[in-house]
Formats: structure tokens, sequence, C-alpha cells
């Protein structure tokens, strides 16, 4: 791979300059369009910034969001794509980290940056929509710069994009993806969706997430329409399924849950999709057998991370289907294109065909690192990645994540899977949602506490729980203690919050 990310909009604005290459709010861009306005914005920032300078960015999803994206790339910046969940002393946290030279946001969070400002004079702050007497609005920025490109070399290996992970196990760490690295991924991506110039793609997943970015930039590969949502709500999404005829998605678990719980969702027609993409977390057997009842035989699960551009292992449902039996279902898939994986144990050697240890990947869209305080933490050995996730593989290459190596239990001697054990409780009919934690103990080490939300009007008792644990999974395995809440911590990327329900019980050790 000798091109770069700009590359790719250039080569779509020549091939596809009349075809739509995003609706977003109503309104058709045209590949044309936006490489114009991704070209200006570029000269623009060019102006002013030496390479490899970073532009980070805090918005919804939006056109302009795009614009900057490609922008970035064009004239061989780093962008930082912001989590607009994060407070500010956590924004500010990574902000400090990575020392942008021009932060661009939305209206609606003037008042957040306002508050993020000052420790960072000099950065420059551009805001899409009215733009308050400190910032430049993005539109005046837009016009009053020339078109003329100042001819940038940006090098596939230069850094595109930093992307914080979603910090499920410590603070979040700022990864460096190369443009070789992204395109890649974008390739691989088009491979494993089976991407098509006619197709019609529904993006509502953040684009600050690794996930979204790439499922874009994959479709980008050969022009496809991508309808934005700024955010995910499930009857928008149903009604844009039916109404733009869209032929692909990408969702998460949650995601699915909720189109599925809409008010008459089997109302809406939506025999147009021919591909459902979900990741960040496996899918419950019984939430997948309800999306197939319902949209058909079209999942493919992907396992990833922000490491690894996205996507390592993809599991087309059909295909596992078809290489019986339906328990790989249970598994995250086989490797994807140009990437490899091995079971690694402690000291880095490889594991038996079905013992379990640490996945470890690598292939062209590795990371090149961390950035700034969390590079020393690098988990790169050897062009291996180790991903703090335990599993093992079968003859076929199937990979089955069982745990983070961060959440396993160890007690008694005995290495117990938390999410067995969730996996267990949550099969219980009074169970909505659990999570399930080591915590200090003085006989078996570590001790099993599950945190049990009840369904709405179910009275079941943690003994009740801890009986029906034993006659499912064996019985040092089920829990010492029953905790019920109201609701579990979350992550803004919708995963349980563990590090938080252990707290309390470690000091901060874990
Ligand atoms: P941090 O690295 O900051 O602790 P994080 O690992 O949650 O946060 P991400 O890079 O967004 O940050 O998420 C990648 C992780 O998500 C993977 O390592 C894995 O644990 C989990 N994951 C992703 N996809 C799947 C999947 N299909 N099945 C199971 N787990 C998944
Ligand atoms: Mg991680």
């Amino acid at each position: 791979l000798s091109s770069t990310l700009g590359a790719l909009f250039e080569r779509n604005a020549r091939l596809y300059p009349r075809r739509s290459a995003v609706s977003y709010n109503g309104r058709e861009y045209t590949h044309a369009d936006i490489a114009a306005r991704m070209h200006r914005l570029a000269s623009a920032l060019r102006s002013s910034l030496p390479n490899q300078a970073r532009v980070s960015i805090l918005s919804q999803n939006s056109i302009e969001y795009i614009e900057t994206m490609g922008a970035a790339y064009l004239s061989g910046s780093i962008l930082v794509t912001l989590n607009w969940r994060l407070a500010v002393d956590e924004l500010s946290r990574i902000l400090a980290d990575c020392e942008p030279a021009v932060l661009l946001f939305e209206e609606q969070y003037i008042e957040t940056v306002d508050r993020l400002r000052a420790a960072r004079p000099g950065m420059r702050l551009i805001c899409v929509g009215e733009a308050p007497e400190w910032a430049e609005a993005y539109e005046d920025v837009l016009t009053s710069e020339s078109t003329g490109f100042p001819a940038t070399a940006v090098s596939p290996d230069d850094t595109a994009c930093l992307i914080y992970t979603s910090g499920t196990t410590g603070v979040p760490k700022g990864v460096m993806l190369s443009h070789r690295g992204l395109l890649a991924g974008a390739l691989a991506n088009c491979i494993n969706t089976n991407a098509k110039t006619i197709d019609r793609v529904l993006i509502t997943m953040p684009l600050f997430h690794v996930g979204a970015t790439i499922m874009y930039l994959g479709y980008s590969v050969v022009g496809a329409r991508t309808v934005l949502h700024r955010r995910f709500d499930a009857v928008q999404s149903l009604a844009a399924i039916r109404d733009e005829k869209i032929t692909q998605i990408h969702t998460a678990p949650t995601m699915i849950h909720q189109l599925l719980s809409v008010d008459g969702s089997e109302t809406y027609d939506t025999s147009s999709l021919t591909n459902i993409v979900y990741s960040s977390s496996p899918m419950l057997d019984d939430l997948l057998r309800r999306g197939v009842g319902r949209f058909g035989p079209i999942f493919t699960q992907i396992y990833g991370m922000t490491e690894y551009v996205g996507a390592t292992c993809l599991q087309p449902y059909q295909h596992v289907l078809d290489s019986e039996g339906a328990g790989r279902l249970a598994s995250a898939g086989q490797p994807s294109q140009d990437t490899f994986v091995r079971i690694v144990d402690a000291e880095g050697n490889d594991c038996e065909t079905g013992d379990i240890g640490e996945i470890a990947v690598s292939g062209t869209s590795m990371m090149q690192g961390y950035w700034g305080a969390a590079s020393a933490k690098s988990i790169l050995r050897n062009g291996w990645l180790h991903t703090g996730d335990l599993g093992y593989i079968d003859d076929e290459s199937f990979v089955f994540i069982v745990d983070r190596k961060k959440d396993m239990i160890v007690s008694g001697g005995e290495n117990i899977y938390s999410r067995e054990v969730e996996s267990a409780i949550l099969t219980h009919p009074d169970v909505a949602e659990v999570s399930v934690i080591g915590v200090p103990d003085q006989r078996w080490g570590e001790a099993v506490k599950a945190f049990v939300v009840r369904r709405s009007g179910a009275e079941v008792s943690a003994d009740e729980i801890i009986a029906f644990c034993k006659s499912k999974i064996a019985s040092y395995k089920k829990p010492r203690s029953v905790e019920f809440v109201d609701a579990l911590p979350q992550l803004p990327s919708g995963k349980v919050d563990k590090k938080m329900l252990r707290q309390p019980f470690w000091e901060g050790q874990k």
C-alpha cells in the first residue's frame, strides 16, 4: 500500500464526481463537493501548521466532521477525534496529552471549550455554527482561504490520526494510526462487508471511535453512498432504512436490541438490508436469534480494537452456520484479511489449539504505538499486539474470547472468567443485567461477586441466583455474594465500568 487517505477522497472526486457521497440532514453532498471543501479546509490548516500538527475535533457526526477528517489527512496533520460524552476534566487531560494546534468544535460545545481553552493559549479555535467572539467561524475559515492547495508530501507512514481508547481498563490511551494502517483496515473492511459502489450505508455510531471511522473509510474505498446520522436513534434508523433503502448498517449489540424494541418495529420495511455489522461486544444468543428472526441471517460480527484499526476477526452469520455448528456463533470469528492471530502464554509462546491464552494480533493495520505518556505502556512486542483479551482458537481458526485479562478472577488457585459467570446469570429470567468482578478474600484470594439489575417487578434473591449458578456452571465459579443495583455504571462506549465496581473493594489496587 503506497497511497494515503487523502488520495482516496481525490480518487472518488475523479471517478464519481456527481454521485452522492454523503446524505446528511436532508442534503446530498457529491464526491466532488466534499473533496472541494476538504481541499479548502486543508489549505487553511496547512497555511498555519507544521507537518503532523494535531487537529482535534469535538463534534457529533456531521458533514463538517467528514470534511475535517479529509482536510487533516490531506494536509499531513494528525486528526484527534474527541469523545463528546467525556467530562471537561477528561477532555482536558487528553488535550494536555496530545497538545493540538487546532480545536474544531460544534456550537453546542461552546461552554465546554470555553473551560478548556485557558489551559491551551495559542490553540486555534474554529466553531461550526454561531461562533463566540474568541473563535473563528468554520464557514469563514473555508471561504477566506484560496482553493489552490499547496502540494503537501504526505507519506503512507505518516500518522493520520490519534484515537483514544475507550478507557475500559484504565485512562484512555492515544493510539497512533498511520495512513497505511488505516488504508489497509479500510480495504479489509471493504472485503469483509462485501462493499459495492451501489451500496447505501447508514452510519450512526460516533465517528470519534475507530469503528465508525473505518466503516466510513471502508465504504468510501468503493465510493458507496453514506447516510450519516448525528447519533444513533432507533426510530430514525428504522425510518432511514425504509426511506433510503439502506443496504448496510454498522451497529453495536445494544443498538440491535433498541431497533427490535421500537413500537411497531416490525412494520418498517427493512427488506433492502443485506448486511448488519456489529462490533464492540458479543451478541447474546437470544438477541442474535431475535435479530436474525426479524432481519434475516445477514449479521456480521467484528472483533476489534482501536490499536488494530477496528477489525481483527469477523464472523459472518451465514458462513458460521454453514461451517457447522452453531457453537461457533459464540466465537468472534476468523482473522480478517492480512491479519494474523496467535494465542500466547505468559512467556509469549504459542498455546496448543483449544488452550486459553492471551490473544495476540499482527498485520498491516497495526498502530504505530501509543502517544505521549501512554507510550511506555505499549503492548506491542516484535510487531505483535498483546490485546489483553483472553481466548482460544479452534482447528479452523475461529477465535473465542473468554474474558479480558484484567477481568479474570483467580479464586482458590482457579481461573474464573467473569464473562462465563455473567452469561450463566443472564439466562435467569428475572435478571436484566449483570456484571461480575473479583473482590479480595482472606481464604480464596479473590471471591466472585455479582452485581445484578433485576427485571422490573422481579424479586429473585441472592441465594436463588447462587443456587441457579450451581446448576449452570461449576460450583467454584458461582458468586460468593450478590448485590442488587438499579443500574450498572457505564462507560461512554456503552461498556460496563468494572473499574468503578471494583474500586471500593480494592482501593484502586486492581
Ligand atoms: P481500554 O483499552 O482503554 O481499556 P477498550 O479496550 O474497551 O478500552 P476499545 O479499543 O474501544 O477500548 O475496545 C476494544 C476491546 O473491546 C477489545 O480488546 C475487546 O475486549 C472488546 N471487544 C471488541 N469487539 C468485541 C467482540 N466482538 N466480542 C467481544 N469483545 C469485543
Ligand atoms: Mg483496550
